[in-house]
């Protein structure tokens, strides 16, 4: 078992004050902080190698060309895809979604498809399916969460249908820290011939993930919440799937020849990359990827709920608090409201304590009027995170109360 407590020696920003007290980063569901050996990847990068890829036949271009191709092999390797045809790399998860709303939707939604999300998904698995459905004459359906914020199984299956094109859901709310049993809707999916979409946001930093295993078409994450950097991500896909959807976007590098009378294609995945893509972010997937993989994901997820069971049987000891997301299987995140205290007020007293918290609607207004609100407090926690961070955050709750009160 790797030692948790030195680890977060490995993220320089974590040793920094804030307001003159030491940071408490209880926000790592918004983005994770940086462990150096990235930063040092990122360093390397444009110190030694930078020049863009795919395009010259000099040696810099090579090296970068390289570099990106062996980032793609290293996140296959990571999820378990099949090739590294099925990993595209795109702008983060919202991008990835877009991506198949847009080409999957255009190829195979037709008027009066069905698409189905849950009652709590976050507005980038919501906002794209209503712009297809829009385009498409389609409907989308919502599957109903009960008051623990767990998915209703019978109300899902009530709701597929021969109709039902595609199922669309997180891996975990990143609201209310549901993990969502994917597999098992993914299996009842394809039983009526519907494809499916894990929202993997907030699943693949804390969870262990095999696509085969999982059986997924589309799996869907961003960089910046796996410790890697911002505006990258990655769409994996299923090969037959992505060979058959049209481009998503056109430009450089997803082309075989252009002519003014036609323009053909290039192959997976290229085709879904057009522009110059983000290839040090893809460096730094991987480097994130080979950080991780050398604490063991199964160690992260081990300490991370180890944490989390302490931190909401901590926080559940401050009279008036309550907890929303109550899920039989939970990860990470903690969304709570203190009686008579605006989410606002507390985050906005806490920061001046030093401790970085979200409160507002976490891009899930739907799933928020579920539970009658318009916002929580939310911890998050990531595996630099310890027991001091959780007792750091009672104590300050408690000031807060006592402001406030
Ligand atoms: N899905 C979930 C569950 C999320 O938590 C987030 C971000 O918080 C997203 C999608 C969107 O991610 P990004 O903004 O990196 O595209």
């Amino acid at each position: 078992m790797p030692n948790f407590n030195t680890i977060r020696n490995d993220f320089p920003l974590l040793a920094r004050e804030i307001h003159g007290k030491p940071l408490v980063y209880l926000d790592s569901g918004a983005t994770t902080q940086k462990p150096q050996a990235v930063i040092d990847k990122i360093n390397y990068f444009y110190t030694q190698i930078n020049s863009n890829i795919h395009r010259a036949v000099h040696h810099l271009s090579s090296l970068s060309t390289e570099e990106y191709e062996a980032s793609r092999q290293t996140v296959a390797n990571f999820i378990n895809a099949k090739s590294t045809a099925e990993i595209i790399f795109t702008k983060g998860t919202t991008d990835a979604i877009n991506l198949v709303a847009f080409s999957f939707g255009e190829k195979f939604i037709n008027e009066g498809d069905e698409i189905l999300i849950s009652e709590i998904e976050h507005h980038s698995n919501i906002v794209p399916w209503q712009l297809l459905c829009e385009r498409k004459k389609a409907i989308l359906k919502v599957i109903p969460v009960d008051d623990n914020a767990d998915i209703i199984m019978e109300e899902f299956v009530k709701r597929l249908s021969a109709k039902t094109k595609l199922v669309a859901i997180a891996q975990v709310s990143n609201a209310f820290g549901t993990i969502h049993p994917i597999k098992e809707i993914i299996k009842k999916a394809h039983k009526i011939g519907a494809k499916v979409l894990i929202d993997g946001a907030q699943g693949i930093q804390h969870l262990k993930t095999d696509v085969q295993e999982l059986d997924c078409d589309f799996y869907a994450f961003s960089g910046h919440k796996i410790y890697a950097e911002n505006g990258i991500g990655v769409l994996y896909g299923k090969e037959e799937l992505l060979a058959q959807m049209p481009p998503y976007q056109g430009g450089g590098d997803m082309i075989a020849q252009v002519t003014f009378t036609g323009t053909t294609y290039a192959e997976l995945p290229l085709k879904f990359e057009a522009g110059t893509s983000n290839y040090v972010g893809a460096a730094s997937i991987a480097e994130s990827i080979r950080y991780i993989s050398e604490i063991g994901l199964e160690n992260i997820e081990k300490y991370e709920n180890e944490l989390l069971a302490y931190a909401e049987e901590k926080l559940l000891k401050i009279e008036g608090l309550k907890i929303y997301g109550t899920a039989q299987q939970k990860s990470s995140a903690i969304s709570f409201m203190i009686k008579d205290i605006h989410p606002m007020d507390a985050g906005m007293i806490l920061d001046k304590l030093g401790i970085a918290v979200r409160t507002g609607s976490h891009c899930v207004q739907p799933g928020m009027l579920r539970f009658g609100l318009t916002g929580t407090i939310r911890a998050s926690l990531a595996f630099y995170n310890n027991k001091a961070d959780i007792d750091a955050l009672y104590n300050g709750l408690l000031k807060v109360k006592m402001m406030l009160s």
